[in-house]
């Protein structure tokens, strides 16, 4: 049996009428940058996700950058940042100008340890990002809490977590700004790269769409110096026809997912994602870890079995950040994942005897 990563394209299948509708239609109004598919998502999204303002752009990096410089974050300011995360989320934090701070991770939760955070406040610091890693909510009431006693914006990076709720309460909608990213590859995926922010103030949703647009006041008038980052009207086009199943595809997620840990629970040899009581996970991945993960990975593959690394350096052990000298000792928690995490295929259009399989396999290797 042959268990894919994901399938993109069995997806396409199902739902081929409506994007190639909305795909037509779109080239025959040539409404290719802003205009009436991106003003149509733009609202559908931010009704979706209970947000006032949702302002789309080129992608999920841009909208944390953009977030960031919209909230006047930059020059010596420090941005506290998860140790595991993809790069995005740091790097966003340079582009703007100001500094990467980082923080460890729960074992079992992989959202930051919330009294780390606290520990690596200081009076530079201006902002905190949260990372609803692999769909599961950080613990928001705790990171609201703290950046309110210590006058801190909050940004959610929600690129892994569409639809996901905390109390109840859907994501991107406790920060300052929600960024999302619309890669294929994510829960909600366009036709290429695509992005967007919510958030609750007019002004910065305002200050948000200029920045996106070359810092535009009218046709040839700029009130500042923005970029070029619009959602275009292909990929509005192509997530506003997905939209719609969105919440059945996160709940065929779920249970994959609950067929997972039924199936796996008893392997003493594997350790499973934990989602605590007052949070729903969306499962954009299912991330387990064992050990010799190299050596399972390759048993998987030999057997037809697709998985992933997500991630396999943690920020903070990157060439890229070999310039701020730390070590693995600083982030312990991270630093011993590295080798150990293991994403197990998940993916809407997934069959129960794909899961079965799965589990099969790895009973037998574990
Ligand atoms: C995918 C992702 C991003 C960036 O999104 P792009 O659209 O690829 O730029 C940011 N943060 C996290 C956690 C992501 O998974």
């Amino acid at each position: 049996m042959k268990v894919p990563f994901n399938d993109l394209y069995g997806q396409y299948l199902t739902i081929k009428d409506e994007i190639d509708g909305v795909l037509e239609a779109v080239i025959k109004e040539s409404a290719y940058i802003k205009g009436p598919f991106v003003d149509r998502f733009e609202r559908e999204y931010a009704a979706w996700n209970g947000v006032d303002h949702f302002v789309g752009c080129a992608n999920g990096t841009d909208a944390l950058e953009m977030a960031l410089v919209a909230l006047g974050i930059g020059g010596e300011d420090e941005v506290i940042v998860p140790a595991n995360t993809w790069i995005s989320t740091a790097e966003a934090v340079t582009t703007a100008g100001a500094k990467v701070v980082f923080v460890d991770h729960h074992p079992r939760r992989y959202t930051m340890d919330v009294a780390q955070v606290e520990a690596k406040i200081t009076p530079r610091t201006r902002a905190i990002i949260a990372v609803h890693l692999y769909g599961l909510p950080a613990e928001l009431d705790d990171l609201q809490a703290l950046a309110q006693r210590h006058g801190l914006h909050l940004i959610e990076d929600c690129a892994q977590a569409h639809g996901a709720r905390y109390r109840g309460r859907m994501v991107g909608t406790f920060g300052a700004a929600g960024t999302f990213s619309f890669f294929p590859g994510k829960n909600l995926g366009a036709y290429g790269d695509a992005g967007g922010i919510a958030c609750r103030d007019a002004a910065l949703a305002q200050r948000l769409r200029q920045l996106g647009n070359h810092g535009r006041t009218g046709k040839f008038d700029h009130a500042l110096e923005g970029r070029n980052s619009r959602l275009d009207g292909l990929q509005a086009g192509v997530l506003t026809a997905k939209l719609p199943h969105l919440l059945d595809w996160t709940a065929r997620r779920q249970e994959l997912a609950r067929a997972y840990t039924e199936r796996l629970k008893h392997l003493s040899a594997i350790q499973l994602p934990e989602c605590p009581p007052h949070a729903s996970h969306v499962y954009h991945l299912y991330v387990v870890q064992v050990e010799r993960r190299d050596w399972v990975r390759e048993q998987l593959e030999a057997r037809g079995v697709q998985t992933g690394t997500q991630y396999p350096i943690a920020l903070p052990f990157l060439k890229a950040y070999e310039r701020l000298g730390y070590r693995p000792e600083d982030f312990p928690v991270s630093y011993a994942a590295m080798s150990r995490l293991l994403s197990l295929p998940i993916f809407p259009e997934m069959t129960e005897s794909q899961v079965d399989y799965v589990c099969a396999c790895l009973e037998e290797l574990l």
